[in-house]
């Protein structure tokens, strides 16, 4: 990417009509509910230092999307533009990049997702890189150029299908594309990508497999003419493997303080040099005893063993607490585990401090994130929840939802 701020690129013939759907979220100024996200500012800025040293010359592209996988991407934009260690930003979604640029984010802005509707000249307007995977927006991007919307060339990535089977051009449309570029001198394929699908395998076969397809791509677009710049693979598993760096990496959930695994779900993460920047907290706003067998929650699914003390918390799945940790998940009170009991509802969820004393209306519990207290200190992990959720610390990260405010802390 060129780095061109959006002040210098051509103004458009029309003004643009506001068409970019912006979402809204809880901000702190609105937040009476106690449950929140504490963004931890440092941390983030720590795990670009480590991301930056393990890049080593390969230019860093911090990976935003999902509103910066649930940390608020216009913070996070602006904290890690501001440190200077990072190159450039990568969002899946146009919708996202307007978002960026809203916030005043001048750095360049790759938006990964393809796909363009027939917004192509807010693309252009907002001084962002698409990547394309065919040859219709190719084309459609030198209409603009050839209209004199734009002016050209346009510079475009290219993304390979390397073998994930997701998005990209495959091998075998590759050679015909390439020799349809001549078509639109108007637009220049500056960037070659492809995505992994198994960088955190051990054996490597398939990332192997992968990059030579990758090399084979480059090759056959030189041939062509294709003046290749900068060439990407890596997301945060390859690049803190030191696996596929090329000339630019792509990470994601790293930032956010969380390694991927050796082998995937249950192995050994790969740096333990990062540190988590998402802690999500709440509060006890109401306790009641029961007695042997009262049930609790909808469906009854638990009841208690003996005389038990409940609380509540105004979290819910709505709010990102999964449903699949109902009686499953554990939170901190006080610095102690206590479990999640019953169903977790859209709003609410309940847990069992019989064992947590003086557990009361009030107390801090936390649902992810370290806790000390008069009776402990503990850590609950993305990893922890998304193992007894049954998924994916990325899918965790990502279901805090808008409901929850974020506070940005400089501790
Ligand atoms: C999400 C994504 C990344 C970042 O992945 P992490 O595993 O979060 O580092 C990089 N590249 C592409 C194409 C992606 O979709």
């Amino acid at each position: 990417m060129t780095g061109v701020p959006p002040a210098v690129l051509p103004s458009m013939n029309q003004p643009l009509v506001p068409r970019i759907l912006r979402p809204r979220r809880a901000a702190p100024a609105d937040a009476v509910r106690p449950t929140r996200a504490d963004i931890n500012l440092e941390a983030l800025r720590h795990n670009l230092r480590v991301v930056r040293k393990q890049a080593g010359a390969a230019r860093v592209w911090a990976v935003l999307k999902a509103d910066a996988y649930g940390h608020g991407a216009p913070a996070v934009a602006r904290t890690l533009e501001r440190d200077r260690r990072v190159d450039g930003f990568c969002v899946a979604l146009l919708e996202e990049g307007v978002e960026l640029r809203e916030a005043g984010i001048v750095a360049p802005i790759l938006l990964m997702g393809g796909h363009f509707g027939n917004a192509h000249e807010e693309v252009i307007a907002r001084g962002l890189v698409p990547v394309v995977h065919d040859a219709e927006p190719i084309a459609a991007f030198a209409r603009l150029v050839r209209a004199g919307i734009a002016s050209g060339p346009i510079e475009v990535h290219l993304k390979i299908d390397t073998g994930m089977a997701r998005l990209g051009v495959t091998m075998q449309a590759l050679p015909a594309l390439a020799a349809r570029l001549a078509e639109y001198p108007e637009v220049r394929v500056r960037g070659l990508m492809t995505h992994l699908a198994c960088a955190e395998d051990a054996a490597d076969v398939e990332t192997a497999e992968q990059i030579a397809r990758f090399e084979e791509a480059t090759a056959l677009l030189r041939r062509h003419g294709v003046n290749l710049d900068v060439r990407h693979a890596a997301s945060s598993a390859a690049l803190l493997r030191g696996q596929a760096l090329f000339d630019a990496v792509r990470p994601g959930i790293s930032l956010f303080g969380v390694s991927p695994r050796l082998g995937g779900g249950a192995g050994e993460p790969i740096t333990k040099d990062l540190k988590a920047v998402m802690r999500v907290r709440t509060e006890i706003i109401a306790v009641r005893v029961l007695e042997t067998g009262a049930p609790v929650g909808y469906g009854a699914t638990w009841r208690a063993p003996g005389p038990a003390r409940i609380a509540t918390l105004p979290m819910g799945y709505a709010d990102g607490l999964s449903r699949q940790l109902g009686n499953r998940g554990h939170v901190l009170v006080r610095g102690k585990r206590a479990p999640i009991v019953g169903a977790v509802s859209m709003d609410m969820a309940m847990i069992d401090v019989t064992a947590v004393e003086g557990a009361a209306v009030g107390d801090e519990v936390v649902v992810l994130g370290p806790q000390e207290g008069p009776l402990g200190r503990d850590a609950i992990s993305a990893n922890e929840l998304a193992e007894r959720a049954g998924t994916i610390p990325w899918e965790i990260l990502t279901s805090i939802s808008r409901r929850v405010p974020r506070f940005y802390r400089e501790p």
